[in-house]
């Protein structure tokens, strides 16, 4: 038996390309994926996503390039079966039985991975559970909410215990709160070890989550890197402050100090959002400086840029 955890790579290709007819999907892309990540995978529509997480499946042969699962080479003319008996794949359009109630359907999927009595009541509870579907366990799928729904469609890839989780646009069309939800569930598999590819065209939907990024476009991989890397490159941090006097007059000062770059006011919210890339020392500075110039603050913090912010400002490489 193989023990993945032993390797420090879950995912690897090289050189990895796709060509559909004329449509070069996915373009020498060389990824790496630490066990144990948390690796989000962000690229518009057409970006090649879903032709790259096929191919790390195992279910779409590349044109070209290599893969490697903990440190093997996948070949596409074998079954692999040991190794994809730990891989769980969610793909972006998986149907679900409507005739079927939850019970049944988990049931039916973990029979097909062989599960037996008691173990397979054992951990159908457990996977039921962990997605928050206890309660709906002998409820037809087609009452679910698109959340539950979702909630759903993890349990079913999740029900073999594999230790490798590919998911194709997990949360895509679900409601904030479905969202969240949905992440707390991804931080749970994290902690319990399991790596985790997550795609999504919505940074946002990320950023909570991830502990590497990997950005798509046209095929390309752009960039791919571990967010504290991506946060200490680009180590601009917004500053807020909130304060009781006008705002404006208070702005006014903010151009004569250390680490200030720029800022936006926001009237209603008595806020200023500075982009600021100074030292504790010059924050210290700056909020000494401004109440023994008289000014009220309320507030006076600073947080982690936006992923979004961060992602405007990354120097994409460009396809050759
Ligand atoms: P989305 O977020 O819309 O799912 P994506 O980033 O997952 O997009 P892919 O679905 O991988 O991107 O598509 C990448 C490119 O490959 C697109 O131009 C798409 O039209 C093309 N493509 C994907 N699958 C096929 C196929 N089976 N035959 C021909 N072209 C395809």
């Amino acid at each position: 038996m193989v023990d993945c955890q032993m390797n420090d790579l879950a995912i690897e290709t090289r050189g990895l390309s796709k060509q559909y007819d004329r449509q070069l999907a996915v373009c020498e892309v060389d990824l790496q994926i630490q066990t144990g990540e948390v690796y989000g995978l962000i690229g518009p529509n057409g970006a090649g996503k879903t032709t790259l997480i096929q191919m790390l499946a195992g279910i779409e042969e590349p044109t070209v390039g290599e893969i490697y699962w903990f440190d093997e080479p996948v070949r596409f003319d074998q079954a692999h079966f040991p190794l994809k008996r730990r891989l769980g794949y969610l793909p972006d359009d998986f149907p679900l039985y409507d005739d079927l109630t939850v019970w049944d359907y988990l049931d039916y999927f973990a029979r097909l991975y062989y599960l037996r009595q008691p173990h397979l009541r054992r951990r159908l509870e457990e996977v039921l559970e962990l997605v928050q579907l206890e309660s709906k366990r002998n409820s037809l799928i087609s009452t679910l909410s698109r959340g539950m729904r979702q909630r759903l469609s993890l349990a079913r890839t999740i029900i073999h215990e594999p230790i490798l989780l590919l998911l194709d646009e997990p949360v895509s069309g679900l409601d904030p709160l479905s969202r969240q939800q949905f992440r707390e569930i991804i931080k749970v598999l994290q902690e319990a070890g399991m790596t985790i590819l997550i795609s999504s065209h919505i940074l946002s939907d990320l950023a909570e989550l991830c502990t590497s990024i990997g950005i798509m476009e046209l095929g390309y991989l752009v960039e791919s890197a571990p967010l504290a890397d991506l946060y200490q490159r680009y180590p601009q941090q917004e500053l807020i402050i909130s304060g009781l006097d006008d705002l404006d007059t208070l702005a006014q000062q903010l151009p004569h100090f250390k680490g200030v770059d720029t800022y936006e006011i926001l009237t209603e919210k008595k806020q200023i959002n500075i982009q600021f890339y100074g030292s504790g020392e010059d924050k210290v500075n700056l909020l000494r400086s401004l109440i023994n110039a008289g000014f009220s603050i309320t507030e006076f913090y600073t947080q982690k840029q936006h992923l979004e912010k961060l992602f405007l400002q990354l120097d994409h490489k460009q396809p050759s």
